[in-house]
C-alpha cells in the first residue's frame, strides 16, 4: 500500500534541517564579502534572510490539519449512563461547529453501541488494540494479530467493525499496563497497516519535566512509532496519526500545562517531525493538548499556533461540556488567521 511512498519521503525530501543548513552556510559566506555590497542590495538581502526566517518558522511552528478534539471515556460507564452520554452528546451536534473533527474512545464493550447510536460525526476510537509485542521478526510480518491471545482485541477486528480510529499510548496504559515505547511503536505501525488512523500518546512524568528529561522523552517515545512506522511493509504515516501530548502530570490532576509549556512541547514535536519523518508529515500531523483540559480553560490554549485539538478526559463524560471544548476551534481558527 503506502508504506514504500513513506520510506521514501522518509529518506529523501528536505526536512527544515536543510533549510537551517542553507542560512547557515549564507550567513558564513556573507561574514567574508568578497564584493562591496550596496544599501539597497543589503536590503535585498535582509528581506530575503527575513522571508527565508519566517519560512523556517512556518514550517516548524504550524500545522495544516483540521482541529480535531477527542473523548477519552477510559475505563468509565454503564449501559445507562452510556446511553445518557450518547444521547447527550447527540442532543449538542447542532450546537458544535462544522470545523472539528471529533472521536470519541468507549471501552471495547460500548463500542458497538456507541458507533450505532452516536451521531456520525463523532467517530468512534478504540483505547487500545494489541500487538504481539515478543515476536522476533526481523521483516516484521507480524501479519496476524488474532489467534491465542486471550482477553485482547487486535487491530484486525476494528477494522472489521469499521472502527476508524485507536488510542495507543496512553500514560496509563504505559505505567500501569506495561506498554513500552517499542510495543507502541508495533501498535501503531500495525494499527496503521491496518488503515486505522491513530491518536499516540506522547508526554513526560513530573519527575522528568524537573530534572529537564521531556524532550529526550517524547523523542524517544515518537523515535519509536517513526521506526516502526518505517520498518513495517504497507504501513505509513501519511496524515493519518495524531499526536496527543499529554504531560503525565496533568492527567486527571486538575493542574493544566501552561499555553508556554503547550506552545514550547508542540512546536519541538513538529520540528522533530519535520527533521525525522518530513516537512510533508510535520504540517499535516495533527498535535492534540491533553491533560485537565475543560470548558474553562480550553479556549485560552486553542489560540495558541502550534495546537491542532485536545484530547479530554473527565471533561468528556458531560455531553456540554465536551461541545464547548469541541467550539475551541474557532478561537483557533480566528487565532491563527484560518
Ligand atoms: C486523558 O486521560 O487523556 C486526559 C487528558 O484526562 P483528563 O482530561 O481528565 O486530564
Amino acid at each position: 500500500m503506502m508504506r514504500a511512498a513513506a520510506a521514501t519521503t522518509m529518506k529523501t525530501t528536505p526536512s527544515s534541517y536543510s533549510y537551517l543548513t542553507a542560512r547557515k552556510t549564507m550567513t558564513q559566506n556573507n561574514g567574508t564579502p568578497a564584493i562591496t555590497i550596496k544599501n539597497h542590495q543589503m536590503d535585498n538581502i535582509n528581506n530575503n534572510r527575513r522571508r527565508r526566517r519566517q519560512r523556517i518558522l512556518h514550517i516548524v511552528s504550524e500545522g495544516t490539519g483540521r482541529f480535531i478534539v477527542g473523548g477519552n471515556w477510559k475505563c468509565n460507564g454503564n449501559r445507562e449512563s452510556v446511553k445518557a452520554l450518547v444521547d447527550a452528546l447527540n442532543k449538542n451536534i447542532a450546537n458544535i461547529e462544522k470545523n472539528c473533527d471529533i472521536y470519541c474512545c468507549p471501552t471495547f464493550l460500548h463500542l458497538n453501541y456507541v458507533k450505532e447510536n452516536l451521531d456520525a460525526r463523532f467517530k468512534v476510537c478504540a483505547q487500545n488494540s494489541w500487538v504481539e509485542a515478543d515476536l522476533v521478526d526481523p521483516e516484521h510480518h507480524y501479519d496476524s494479530t488474532t489467534g491465542a491471545f486471550t482477553g485482547e482485541i487486535s487491530a484486525e477486528m476494528l477494522e472489521d467493525l469499521q472502527v476508524p480510529f485507536v488510542l495507543l499510548g496512553h500514560s496509563e496504559r504505559r505505567t500501569l499496563l506495561g506498554d513500552t515505547d517499542e510495543i507502541v511503536g508495533k501498535k501503531v505501525a500495525h494499527a496503521r497497516y491496518h488503515g486505522l488512523s491513530v491518536v499516540v500518546c506522547v508526554g513526560e512524568t513530573l519527575e522528568e519535566r524537573e530534572n529537564g528529561t521531556t524532550f529526550d522523552v517524547i523523542f524517544k517515545q515518537l523515535k519509536a512509532v517513526a521506526k516502526e512506522i518505517d520498518d513495517r511493509e504497507h504501513s505509513s504515516w501519511g496524515s493519518s496519526v495524531v499526536i496527543a501530548y499529554e504531560p503525565i502530570w496533568a492527567i486527571g490532576t486538575g493542574k493544566v500545562a501552561t499555553p508556554e509549556q503547550v506552545q514550547e512541547v508542540h512546536s519541538k514535536i513538529r520540528s522533530w517531525l519535520a527533521e525525522n519523518v518530513s516537512e510533508d508529515v510535520a504540517k499535516a500531523t495533527r498535535i492534540q493538548y491533553g491533560g485537565s483540559v475543560n470548558a474553562s480553560n480550553c479556549a485560552d490554549l486553542a489560540k495558541l499556533s502550534d495546537i491542532d485539538g485536545f484530547l479530554v478526559g473527565g471533561a468528556s463524560l458531560n455531553g456540554d461540556d465536551f461541545a464547548a471544548i469541541c467550539n475551541a476551534s474557532s478561537v483557533h481558527y480566528k487565532a491563527v488567521g484560518r
